[in-house]
């Protein structure tokens, strides 16, 4: 279920944002939710012309191109952004410009816009996540280091740890001064069992997806690259590249919980998915 008159109500919200006074000390005051929000927010669209490289064809995905939302969770103790999507410096320029990998980015509005929108700015997010540390998912996180980062140790070594890129380290040097939490396993962001991070890995050693338990929409896990493609699970494909690390093993688990806890399964990646979300500044409650 979700709300389509978000808009609207964007003067009314910030009144309720600036009116309660419930977060930690020094932190602006957190949203007055009674429940879980999630938030779908438009974070670029990648130019992709190779299902080839997820073990698919042209037959099998029609429009090959991915979608590459954040997410933002509002929950009555705090916020947490899920991934920050393509570099806000793409915004406005064109697609062949932006070729940090397959065949071009396109981006038109930046994550702070689209915060903003909902009322929140980066000081009012409590948590930073990320599904893994690859470009199209941490491209904005220096403005979020502010948060405290729950990061998964493998994730954070490929960035900043004694063998990382030279040039991914200057690129991120605020994100590498932001407080960290360092997680591990299943994580409960909360302490509720609303929110988890939930360990995925094999697209990266360290990658997570996202568990949010809605009132009304019911539970959903955002699958991080866990699959790209709605085919891939459709008709049981795993990338070529992903065969012999643990993302079968983490698709199974995965599969597993989405049974056990009756939820749907949103594939960030997936334009087939992606096309039919609410998108912020509605949001899933
Ligand atoms: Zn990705």
């Amino acid at each position: 279920m979700a709300h389509r008159i978000a808009a609207a109500l964007l003067g009314l919200m910030a009144c309720c944002l600036a009116a309660s006074a419930q977060a930690p000390m020094g932190l602006p005051p957190l949203p007055k939710v009674s429940g879980v929000r999630l938030y779908v927010i438009d974070c670029g669209t990648i130019i992709s012309h190779q299902p080839e490289r997820f073990g698919l064809t042209r037959e099998d995905v029609p429009d090959p191109d991915f979608s590459d939302p954040c997410f933002l969770v509002m929950h009555p103790r705090g916020m947490l952004l899920f991934d920050t999507g393509l570099t806000d410096a793409q915004v406005g320029r064109p697609i062949t410009e932006n070729k940090m990998g397959y065949e071009g980015q396109l981006k038109t509005t930046t994550l702070k816009g689209e915060l903003a929108n909902i009322g929140v700015t980066a000081p009012m997010i409590t948590y930073l996540a990320l599904s893994h540390s690859h470009w199209d998912h941490v491209g904005n996180a220096n403005d979020y280091a502010g948060s405290t980062w729950l990061a998964r140790k493998p994730e954070y070594d490929v960035m900043f740890g004694p063998n990382a890129n030279e040039t991914v380290r200057r690129n991120y040097a605020a994100l590498a001064q932001a407080r960290i939490r360092t997680i591990e396993g299943d994580y409960d962001v909360f302490g509720d069992g609303s929110v988890f991070l939930l360990s995925s890995p094999g697209h990266r050693q360290g990658h997570q997806s996202l568990y949010v338990k809605l009132a009304r929409t019911g539970g959903v896990v955002i699958s991080g690259d866990l699959y790209h493609y709605s085919a891939e699970r459709t008709l049981g494909r795993v990338p070529p590249r992903e065969q012999a690390t643990g993302t079968p093993a983490s698709r199974k688990k995965v599969e597993d919980f989405l049974r056990r806890t009756s939820s749907q399964l949103w594939i960030g990646h997936a334009l087939d998915w992606y096309q039919g979300a609410v998108k912020s500044p509605s949001w899933y409650d």
